[in-house]
C-alpha cells in the first residue's frame, strides 16, 4: 500500500537519508530499527510531508503519488503520525484533543465509530475523557497521541518510538493495543528503540545506520540475526 523509492533528505550541507527505499503492505505491521541519529524520525516525517526530501522521490499510497503533498494533505490521503514525544495539548482534555484529531475531511463520516473504537482500546481514556491531559501519566499521554492519530482514520499509522520513557508495563499495554489497530486492518510503520517488543508485533524490519538501509527481513529472521542480537538486543 506504501512504497517509497529513493528518498534522501538533507538538512543544510548534512545528508540525512541517502537513497532509503521502502514498503508497506496492507494490513501490515513494519518496523524500522536503528540508532540515535540513523534518520528513523526523519523518515517518519518525510513520509507525512513535514520535512522536505531531495527530488528524485516516488512515494505512492495505494498507487496514488503523494510525494511533495503537504502534512493535511497526507493526512487527507490516508497517514497519520504519532510523533516523538507526542505532540498532545497539554491544556485540552482527552476529549478535546481526540476531537482535533478528527478535523480531517476524511474522518468526519467515522467519528463516532472511530472514537468508540479508541474507547474501546484505552479503557482509561473514556474514564479520563474530561481530564487536562497535561495532568496524566506519560502512558495515557501516548494513548492520548495514538487516540488523536487514529480519530482521522487512518489506512497507515506511523509511530516514533511511542515506548520512549515509559515504565516496561506500560509499553507492554501499547504494544499490545498496537497489535489490535492492526488486527482493525491498520497497516503499521514503527520507529523503535524496543527491539524485542516490536519485532515481536512486526511481521517484517528495517535496519537503519547513519541515513542508509543495511538490512531488512521478516522480523522471525531479524530476531534469530546474530548481527542484529548484537548491535540491538544486547545479546552476544
Ligand atoms: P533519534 O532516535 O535520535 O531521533 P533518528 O534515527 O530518528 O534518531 P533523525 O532524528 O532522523 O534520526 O536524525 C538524522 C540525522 O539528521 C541526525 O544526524 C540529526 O542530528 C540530523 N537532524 C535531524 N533533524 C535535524 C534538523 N532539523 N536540522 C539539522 N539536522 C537534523
Amino acid at each position: 500500500m506504501l512504497s517509497l523509492d529513493g528518498l534522501s533528505l538533507r538538512y543544510g550541507k548534512h545528508l540525512a537519508l541517502d537513497g532509503v527505499s521502502i514498503r508497506v503492505d496492507r494490513g501490515e505491521t513494519v518496523v524500522i530499527l536503528g540508532a540515535n541519529g540513523a534518520g528513523k524520525s526523519s523518515l517518519l516525517k518525510a513520509i507525512a510531508g513535514l520535512v522536505k526530501p531531495d527530488p528524485g522521490l516516488t512515494l505512492h499510497l495505494d498507487g496514488r503519488p503523494i510525494a511533495g503533498l503537504a502534512a493535511h494533505k497526507v493526512l487527507e490521503a490516508g497517514i497519520a503520525l504519532v510523533p516523538e514525544g507526542r505532540g498532545v495539548f497539554a491544556d485540552l482534555t482527552v476529549e478535546e484533543n481526540l476531537r482535533l484529531g478528527a478535523y480531517a475531511r476524511r474522518a468526519r463520516a467515522g467519528e463516532t465509530r472511530q472514537r468508540a473504537f479508541i474507547f474501546e482500546l484505552f479503557p482509561k481514556l473514556a474514564e479520563r475523557r474530561a481530564q487536562l491531559v497535561g495532568t496524566m501519566s506519560g502512558g495515557e499521554q501516548q494513548m492520548v497521541a495514538i487516540g488523536r492519530a487514529l480519530m482521522s482514520n487512518p489506512d497507515l499509522l506511523m509511530l516514533d518510538e511511542p515506548s520512549l520513557g515509559l515504565a516496561p508495563v506500560v509499553v507492554g499495554e501499547l504494544f499490545e493495543a498496537l497489535g489490535r489497530v492492526r488486527d482493525a486492518g491498520v497497516s503499521v510503520l514503527l520507529v523503535e528503540q524496543n527491539v524485542s517488543l516490536s519485532l515481536a508485533l512486526a511481521s517484517r524490519g528495517y535496519l537503519m545506520e547513519v541515513g542508509r538501509l543495511v538490512g531488512e527481513g521478516a522480523a522471525a529472521d531479524l530476531r534469530a540475526d546474530p548481527a542484529v542480537q548484537r548491535a540491538f538486543l544486547g545479546l552476544t
